[in-house]
């Protein structure tokens, strides 16, 4: 047996024989022609031909795993009616009276390089499609087959890199798991393998001589056996056995509302960190975000992320969420959550220290800077905006002026943007005590039970020496919560529980009788809640 470590992408269990994929890459040559135009018509009804096909891969993969991660092929069918493309090929084919497979191979191989040279970790990713197309273009003019043909066996894929139009034509039924050399978490292709739900690994140093061989993929640990002996095959199988059994009495759940036995609806929404939790917050099916931390942004940059880089961020989710609500939370910055570029001056008590809105209301060019972003993204789906760390009528007042401020500057330059409603957490014990006067000042609250079960009960929650003390059905809390939502509720907002007591099984009845609105957990816990509440009385 050999064992190697790559990175996984999305986890389960996967037990076959590898199948060694490679692209049949096309030797292309250079021919001279005669006729420009007679080649011109021929390379636009190639492309034609390929933005058909595409419309057809849309539709089917729309069917297959949905339409947001069947907008690749949507994105791929523009890319092949963007005009430098076009027009490069075309001025090779005029110029250089070459023909059209010349002109569309070299072109895709300059675009995808100037493509892999970007700075940006989003565009270099799109390399991948630009050869994508091209290779499309190629099989159509050389009457060839476009990739995906895997044969009659299950087989676990082992590729230098998938392109998504090649993932996507894979017959599902025999498709146990992908292990590549390349790839990103956040590519189309990692995408479709978490919403195919099968796992798949990256960064493993394949080998042409596995075809054939029987493998074991672990995406829980990020491992590939090959020729794996008995006991792991038997310790995998059984753990592949436990997996199909959860998976198939939750998918049932799928689609279904989020209503109790006697009638009372709740948003069932999903928190996540950054953009690559999409899909996981599709594959389980929740009802909306109920939580970004938009600060993973500001750790995973850098510099103070600008409005554009920001924009395109929560553009993207909303578009993903396709009208289902959002709800981002601006920055959180600051206790446990340090950014060197924000230089900020070491603390004797940083989770009661300068952080979150309190930074935002100091330094106000960072936070107009994130609510334009936002206000900008709104215009293309449905966002809701949060501020942390609330603790007075005051603070909310100030963040109405600032984004009144905002708002009229968007107007006056122009800028459309929607209809946003505007929140607070409730995650400190003050905020809770006056829910009643600050229900009169927003749309919604969203209840942090993390900090607030922290300075209810003034237990540090990164100390885990204090764990032995640390309650977290604490009554304190649970009468806190229960509060909040009786004070929303005298107001006419709703109230929801996004810290990670709102997952707690064992306490989903409880809130469903408090009346909580929302609860938003990990994408993975949705559909397990969702059992629970369908099944209270
Ligand atoms: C909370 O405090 O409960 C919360 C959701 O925010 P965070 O965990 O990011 O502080
Ligand atoms: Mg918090």
């Amino acid at each position: 047996m050999e064992q190697f470590q790559g990175k996984s992408i999305f986890n389960g269990i996967a037990i076959g024989r590898i199948l060694f994929y490679s692209k049949n890459q096309k030797q292309v040559k250079r021919t001279k022609i005669e006729d420009v135009e007679a080649e011109i018509v021929r390379y636009e009804q190639a492309r034609e031909t390929a933005i058909s096909q595409l419309n057809m891969l849309h539709e089917k993969a729309a069917a297959e795993v949905g339409e947001v991660n069947a907008q690749i092929f949507e994105v791929h069918a523009m890319m092949l009616a963007d005009e430098d493309y076009n027009d490069s090929v075309l001025n090779m084919i005029r110029q250089q009276e070459v023909n059209a497979e010349y002109a569309v191979a070299a072109t895709g191989d300059n675009f995808a390089e100037m493509f892999e040279n970007m700075e940006d970790e989003y565009f270099r990713a799109r390399a991948i499609d630009i050869k994508d197309i091209s290779e499309r273009l190629l099989n159509v003019l050389t009457g060839g087959e476009s990739g995906g043909n895997i044969g009659d066996e299950p087989v676990i894929i082992v590729a230098e890199d998938l392109a998504p139009s090649e993932t996507v034509q894979m017959d599902k039924d025999k498709l146990l798991s992908f292990v590549t050399r390349l790839g990103s978490s956040n590519s189309h292709t990692a995408i479709l393998a978490r919403t195919m739900n099968i796992p798949a690994l990256i960064g493993v140093q394949i080998q042409e001589s596995w075809n054939g061989k029987m493998a074991v993929v672990d995406g829980y640990h990020g491992v590939l056996y090959v020729n794996p002996t008995d006991e792991v095959l038997e310790k995998m199988q059984k753990r592949q056995d436990e997996d199909k059994a959860k998976r198939e009495l939750l998918q049932k759940l799928k689609g279904k509302d989020d209503v109790t036995k006697s009638g009372q609806a709740i948003r069932l929404y999903a928190n996540i960190g950054n953009v690559s939790d999409l899909a996981s917050v599709l594959q389980n099916d929740a009802a909306g975000i109920g939580l970004f931390r938009s600060e993973f942004i500001y750790l995973e940059s850098g510099d103070y992320p600008t409005e554009e880089e920001q924009f395109k961020i929560y553009k993207q989710v909303a578009e993903t969420m396709a009208g289902k609500k959002v709800i981002i939370r601006t920055l959180d910055i600051g206790a446990d959550k340090q950014v060197d570029y924000f230089q900020m001056e070491h603390e004797e008590n940083p989770a009661m220290g300068y952080r979150a809105i309190r930074i935002c209301l100091t330094r106000q060019e960072i936070f107009k800077t994130q609510l334009r972003a936002l206000f900008r993204a709104s215009a293309y789906g449905n966002i809701a905006i949060m501020y942390p760390m609330i603790i007075s009528v005051d603070e909310v007042q100030q963040i109405k002026q600032i984004v009144e401020k905002v708002k009229k500057e968007l107007d006056e330059a122009d800028i459309r943007y929607g209809k946003v409603e505007q929140g607070i957490m409730i995650e400190t014990p003050a905020a809770a005590v006056i829910s009643d006067l600050l229900a009169k000042e927003v749309d919604f609250f969203s209840i942090g039970t993390n900090d607030l079960t922290q300075y209810m009960l003034a237990i540090d929650r990164q100390n885990s020496k204090l764990d032995n003390f640390y309650d977290a059905h604490h009554e304190a809390v649970l009468r806190m919560i229960q509060t909040v939502v009786d004070n929303a509720h005298a107001a006419g907002i709703w109230a929801g529980i996004c810290g990670e007591l709102g997952a707690d099984m064992t306490l989903t009845d409880k809130f469903l009788d408090m009346g909580v609105d929302e609860l938003s957990v990990s994408p993975a816990f949705v559909l397990p809640m969702r059992e629970i509440i369908r099944n209270h009385g």
